[in-house]
């Protein structure tokens, strides 16, 4: 990611809020994931740290689903029960790699390039054996981030205003939809994370 890029606002985050809603299921409850964000954030910067490596990222996830994907990672191959599981597990899971990044506290990926010195390690590690899940293409962005990208300056202010008091899960619950008024339509969303 190039520096002009970064400092491209982006629906993502955006006047100091972030959102990390490609991370998890849309059926995730909010305390849910303010308990496991805290959870895995800490098992992260207690197992993990700074300089990763895939064995390590690898029992990080492992300890933060305590072993589901070894039992999922046999239950989803099974015809006609692994797609009903599939189904009722994709609403609610957590990629185990969205926690809070250090340097702000905001809610994000933990092992995003930015944050890795430019390696992705994303597609080796989450949700390695889990078939059927896995982190989605670096340049994804929801329907909502794409007409933000098209939203005029007084729209974006209009966000900002909108969402000054709202927590990253709030937030992520609106970017999602994000609809500024006279918006121009986009197209269906391509495939995404998990
Ligand atoms: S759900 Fe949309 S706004 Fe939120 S992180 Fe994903 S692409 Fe960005």
């Amino acid at each position: 990611m190039t520096k002009s890029e970064r400092e491209t606002p982006t629906l993502c985050r955006f006047a100091g809020k972030t959102c990390g809603a490609c991370c998890h299921g849309s059926r995730v409850r909010p305390d849910r994931l303010a308990t496991r964000l805290r959870r895995q954030t800490a098992l992260f910067r207690r197992h993990v740290g700074e300089q990763p490596t895939a064995l390590a990222l690898t029992l990080h996830e492992q300890r933060v689903r305590r072993g589901l994907d070894l039992l999922l990672a046999v239950v989803l191959h099974l015809p006609l029960v692994g797609r009903r599981v599939h189904a009722w597990h994709h609403g609610r899971t957590i990629c185990a790699f969205l926690g809070r990044v250090s340097h702000d506290e905001t809610v994000g990926c933990l092992i995003h390039p930015t944050l890795m010195r430019g390696v992705d390690w994303r597609e080796r590690v989450a949700y390695r054996l889990v078939p059927g899940f896995g982190c989605g293409s670096p340049d994804f962005l929801c329907v909502g981030a794409r007409r933000f990208q098209r939203a005029d300056a007084q729209q974006r202010s209009a966000l900002r205003e909108a969402t000054r008091d709202l927590d990253s899960f709030e937030y992520g619950r609106i970017a999602q939809t994000y609809a500024p008024t006279d918006a121009p339509e986009v197209a269906e969303e391509p495939a995404r994370c998990q």
